[in-house]
């Protein structure tokens, strides 16, 4: 078990069975979540999928219809916003205009009587750790949006909350910037240790930043797992979609055995072998996903024990680094292949029109049956 999945170990956060609904309309469903000390945790989906309200919550801001939230063991459904152990950063950062970026860092701590000795050095730490002590004397309008986000940061990292919570705060960043500082922003989380809890509809930014993803659709947990759990082995179609590219086949389990279950699919005229299909009956009816990286298309017929399927090449999107291949069945369904452009690979080269075969091993394909 990874500290994480451990089902010993007592998380720091906890939602029990629940659920937000605004009139007759439920945002958040039935959720059951844990979260442990130490994590970078994100919540995951589309726009409307209730995340933010489940990070609203935890802070405070919203009350749970029903269900109870426990944070280090307490029940705190009637514990205010400001009482809680958690401090929240805003999309909008939430800076003072009228004041330094060394005023708004120390205004929380001014609130709660520290003494001045104390706050002057808790100001210089966390300007430090966020790499902004050369913009103290600064208001926020002179700042760049990335260095506003970063003294946002600070200014609740000072506070040493339990939890701090991050709603979208990278999504106000150009891409470039966005990318530089999610990595950052990892880092600071590892040296301070604060369990951070994170909203995004970037399944990248998710993947990159995350310990584990809880992705969200309709307002219920869809799949809670590590980047890699989710990518590799997601539990839905759903999760399959929203993650990632997938080549998505419907079928019927033809057999099972051997640990090898073999899916009839109409659309492919052909039966598929995969290595992945748990238990499945005979008869019911799965669908079958292969990520594009983990086929291969070329002109020689496939290997014994490999899938093959027929097909030409319809079109091919060249993005520099890899190529995407669309291939054309004879069905007229569609499939994405995504190649590596090295040089000198000795690898066929392939044009449009092309017959070629896709070929995937039989590990490299997932049943989903949700
Ligand atoms: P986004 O990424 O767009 O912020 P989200 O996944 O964070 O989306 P929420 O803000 O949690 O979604 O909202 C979930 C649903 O609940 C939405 O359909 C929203 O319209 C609705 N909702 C949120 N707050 C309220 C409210 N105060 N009153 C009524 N409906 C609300």
């Amino acid at each position: 078990f990874s500290p994480w999945t451990d089902p010993e170990s007592v998380p720091l956060i906890r939602f029990e069975g629940v659920s937000k609904r605004f009139g007759d309309f439920v945002a958040v469903d039935q959720v059951d979540l844990s979260i442990h000390a130490g994590e970078f945790f994100s919540l995951l989906g589309a726009s409307g999928c209730g995340k933010t309200t489940l990070l609203r919550m935890l802070a405070g801001f919203e009350t749970p219809t029903s269900g109870r939230i426990f944070i280090d063991g307490t029940d705190v459904s009637a514990i205010p916003p400001y009482e809680r152990p958690v401090n929240m950063m805003f999309q909008s950062y939430a800076l003072f205009p009228h004041m330094t970026v060394e005023q708004n860092v120390a205004f929380g701590l001014k609130q709660d009587g520290l003494p001045k000795a104390q706050i002057r050095e808790k100001v210089r730490d966390v300007l430090d750790l966020v790499q902004m002590s050369r913009f103290g004397g600064r208001k926020p309008h002179q700042l760049s949006g990335g260095q506003r986000q970063r003294v946002a940061l600070a200014r609740c990292l000072a506070k040493e909350p339990k939890v701090l919570l991050l709603d979208e705060p990278l999504a106000a960043l150009d891409r470039q910037l966005r990318e530089r500082t999610q990595l950052e922003l990892v880092g600071i989380q590892e040296r301070v240790g604060i369990t951070f809890v994170m909203v995004t509809h970037d399944q990248g930014e998710a993947m990159t930043m995350s310990s584990r993803i809880a992705v969200m659709n309709s307002g219920c947990l869809e799949q809670v797992g590590t980047p890699v759990e989710i990518y590799e082995y997601p539990g839905t179609r759903f999760v399959a979609d929203f993650i990632g590219a997938a080549n998505m086949f419907e079928g019927v389990v033809a057999s099972d055995s051997d640990d090898l279950l073999v899916v009839t699919c109409p659309e492919l005229e052909s039966d598929l072998t995969i290595s992945h299909g748990g238990s499945v009956p005979v008869g019911a009816p799965v669908t079958v996903m292969v990520r594009p990286e983990k086929m291969v298309v070329q002109r020689d017929r496939p290997s014994e024990g490999m899938n093959g399927v027929k097909g030409i090449v319809a079109d091919i999107a060249y993005l520099g680094d890899v190529s995407i291949y669309h291939i054309s069945l004879p069905s007229g369904r569609r499939v994405e292949v995504l190649r590596t452009n090295l040089r000198h690979t000795g690898e066929q080269e392939l044009t449009w029109e092309d017959e070629v075969h896709l070929a995937w091993h039989p590990a490299n394909a997932m049943v989903l049956t949700r």
